[in-house]
């Protein structure tokens, strides 16, 4: 192996803003972030979604709509 190929590999604490802490591996010692799983909108977001579709398709089968 020669030596500069491959870079150092760290076990790296990732911070985020909303203060959530998470280790990841990386070639960085520390990483800092600004939106992690636990803050970001596609998730928080996607949930909702996912809650206001079941009633959509409740409100559809209870009235018949879509139904084959
Ligand atoms: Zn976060």
């Amino acid at each position: 192996m020669r030596e500069g190929i491959h870079p150092n590999y760290y076990q790296t604490t990732v911070t985020c803003n909303c203060g959530n802490t998470f280790v990841t591996g990386s070639t960085k010692k520390e990483i800092h972030v600004e939106i992690c799983s636990k803050c970001h909108p596609f998730y928080t977001g996607q949930q909702k979604t996912a809650a206001a579709r079941g009633r959509i398709d409740k409100f559809n089968k209870k009235y018949g709509i879509g139904a084959k």
